[in-house]
């Protein structure tokens, strides 16, 4: 195995950097946050709006990654999955310990079949304990809204500033405080606060760690 391991709260620049860190690296990307994103989306679509009936659906879900993109039971779903909607509904569904552990055998086994660079909130302290890089970034809490802000104007999608930063400290909340894999820096995870770093200068301090520079 051979894996980057990236942790951190909604909004630290997670998704970003490990896509420019893998590309770099030239290895895969996993977004494991796209996949509880599919699973609240599906959640959803048909009305899952008990953990029982959530339990019952779980086992004809089928998620595929093909390059960047994620795929429910066949259909691309990558755009679908960023609302609002679905950041809350997937925060909700993931403290459910049957969801986290399919998707935690599904990851394990993509970082078995190839190297990766993973994302997510538990893949240093969980999924991928013996990662040989390990990096938990951060930024403040307005430096977390600001971005999410200008990413959504940059979609059309006009959400204020306030709301977009309660919907950050409630989801944080809810990532940290879960009982079970709560967000958290592994031990062994290097901490980056990014809140006054660009992307660049962020990628540029991860490569030379892993070059041993
Ligand atoms: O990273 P992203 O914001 O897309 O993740 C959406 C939600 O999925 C998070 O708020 C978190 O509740 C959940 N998640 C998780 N464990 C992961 C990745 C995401 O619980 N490894």
């Amino acid at each position: 195995m051979y894996a980057v391991a990236i942790d951190g709260p909604a909004g630290s620049g997670k998704s970003t950097i490990a896509k420019l860190l893998a590309k770099e690296l030239n290895i895969s990307y996993v977004d494991t946050g796209a996949m509880y994103r599919a699973i609240a989306l599906k959640a959803k679509e048909e009305n899952l709006d008990t953990e029982e009936k959530l339990k019952n659906e779980l086992e004809n879900i089928k998620i595929d990654f093909q390059d960047n993109n994620i795929f429910l039971d066949e259909k691309d779903i990558s755009d679908e999955i960023r609302t609002e909607e679905i950041s809350k509904l997937s925060s909700k569904i993931s403290k459910y310990p049957f969801v986290r552990e399919k998707l935690v055998l599904i990851q394990q086994d993509i970082a078995k079949k190839k190297p990766v660079v993973m994302e997510g909130r538990d893949i240093g302290t969980v999924v991928l304990k013996d990662a040989d890089y390990k990096f938990y970034l951060t930024a403040s809490i307005d430096s977390r809204a600001m971005r999410r802000y200008k990413q959504n104007l940059e979609k059309g999608i006009d959400i204020s500033l306030e709301d977009i930063k309660a919907e950050i400290i409630q989801r944080d909340d809810n990532d940290k405080n879960r009982e079970h894999s709560p967000l958290k820096q592994a031990s062994d995870a290097i901490l980056i606060d990014n809140s006054d770093l660009s992307l660049r200068d962020n990628v540029d301090k991860m490569l030379s760690v892993i070059r041993g520079e």
